[in-house]
């Protein structure tokens, strides 16, 4: 009979298996986990050629997996970053639209943003957009949302 080496397998070493990975670890110290991956390193797909942004959980629906999900993750990466020195800037994010038909959608994304308890969202006008991020173009007149902590950007692995 084959002996039993691992109590956990996790496939595929982007951030989802490596942070199931590190959650099992922290959770259980005891047990032995293996992450298996097919490339000759970790985070080589999505992981490793995103954006680098912590996202704030402004689109999803209040009470929802997504939304709670963005919120604690977000501060639960933030912590991760500075615990380890990871290079990161929270820099904040200024939502803009540009035609008066998206405003409702801007009043959606304000309220989600209450609902959702994310800190330091408030609304602005288009004027004050420019006080923030000057390089905001165009006719940008109408009603803004400025969240003061919600988008940080994380360090990318050096390629
Ligand atoms: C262009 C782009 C920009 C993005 N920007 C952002 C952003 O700014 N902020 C954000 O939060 N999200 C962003 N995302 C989304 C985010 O990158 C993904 O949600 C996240 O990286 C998914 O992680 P993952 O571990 O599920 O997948 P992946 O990073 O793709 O990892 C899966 C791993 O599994 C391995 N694998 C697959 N099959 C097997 C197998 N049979 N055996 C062993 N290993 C296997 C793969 O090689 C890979 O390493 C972006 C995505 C893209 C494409």
């Amino acid at each position: 009979m084959s002996e039993q080496i691992y109590d956990i397998a996790i496939i595929g070493g982007g951030i989802v298996g490596a942070a199931t990975f590190y959650k099992i670890q922290k959770a259980y110290p005891s047990l032995k986990i293996l992450l298996i991956e097919k490339e000759n390193q970790f985070a080589n797909h999505q992981t490793g050629n995103n954006s680098g942004v912590i996202h704030s959980g402004l689109y999803y629906t209040p009470g929802s997996l997504k939304a709670k999900n963005c919120v604690q993750g977000r501060h639960e990466l933030v912590a991760f970053a500075k615990e380890h020195n990871i290079a990161h800037d929270v820099c904040g994010k200024v939502v803009v639209a540009t035609k008066e038909s998206e405003l409702p959608f801007m009043e959606k994304i304000y309220n989600n943003g209450i609902a959702n308890k994310t800190e330091g969202i408030e609304k602005i006008t288009g004027e004050q957009v420019k006080d923030f991020e000057p390089f905001v173009e165009g006719n940008c007149r109408y009603l803004g949302a400025y969240a003061r902590e919600l988008s940080i950007i994380v360090e990318q692995p050096k390629k």
